[in-house]
């Protein structure tokens, strides 16, 4: 399994683009950094996308990257669940602050189709099996388990945690690593349990039952906090465990 990643950050600055994972295969994980970190060609390349909520830093790149694809690239799938779905058609590809893709240029052969995703589903697509579980967040969002048959991966929506390990499939190939979020530094704890967001503590806490082999790749960091959050994550002291950087790839 490789995953790149085009986009970790909680923000967007210089070298920092929002949350956007490719795998193999034409497959990414959320949309923030689609049109900034990939070229033309590579963008025509991508078929599937599996949107974890619709909030912006997740879904900023989407508009451009549909609008940069050539009439010869196949229509856009785009993955997630039903009220994230309707979000992107009510407020970002609504005929006012974009066009609306899913209907355009026509409804039988759009440049963006819809496949709602229920949490709990576990669907194929290419190389992968991907599984949708519920996570709690300030709107409904879904993290993913991916499985290419060899291992599995697990790729987290923002959240406050409380036991997400807990709801992951169990049929499963061996879990090689998870991508979790820790938004904000440990003193900021009240802010980010207000925001839906973790903390460097907080992300231990969760992952106190993983599997010592299991990687944590910690994403999300909010721009200005890297240096003091990157020593709160060593200070867990848990092997495997780091902060993700755009342009990173990883390899199970
Ligand atoms: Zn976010
Ligand atoms: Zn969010």
């Amino acid at each position: 399994m490789k995953v790149r990643v085009l986009g970790c950050s909680g923000g967007a600055a210089p070298g920092r683009n929002p949350s956007c994972y490719l795998l193999e295969g034409g497959v990414a994980i959320d949309a923030g950094a689609l049109a900034s970190a990939l070229t033309l060609e590579e963008q025509q390349l991508i078929t599937d996308i599996f949107l974890t909520h619709a909030h912006w830093d997740h879904v900023r790149d989407l508009p451009l990257t549909v609008i940069n694809r050539t009439i010869k690239a196949p229509t856009l799938r785009l993955h997630g669940l039903p009220e994230t779905v309707q979000s992107i058609r009510a407020h970002l590809m609504n005929g006012e602050t974009w066009f609306k893709a899913f209907d355009l240029p026509s409804v039988e052969s759009p440049f963006i189709s819809a496949s709602p995703m229920t949490a709990g589903e576990t669907r194929e697509c290419g190389r992968y099996r991907i599984s949708a579980v519920s996570v709690p967040h300030t709107v409904p969002a879904i993290s993913y388990v991916i499985d290419d048959g060899t291992c599995s991966v697990m790729m987290n929506a923002d959240t406050v945690g409380g036991g997400i390990f807990e709801r992951m499939p169990k049929d499963h190939s061996p879990l090689k690593a998870v991508f979790l979020e820790a938004s904000f530094p440990n003193r900021m704890r009240d802010f980010a349990v207000m925001t839906g967001h973790l903390t460097p503590q907080m992300l231990g806490e969760e992952t106190r039952h993983l599997a010592t082999d299991v990687d944590v790749i910690v994403t999300h960091l909010k721009p200005g906090f890297e240096t003091e959050m990157a020593r709160e994550i060593a200070d867990l002291g848990r092997p495997g465990i780091r902060p993700c950087r755009d342009g990173d790839v990883f390899e199970w």
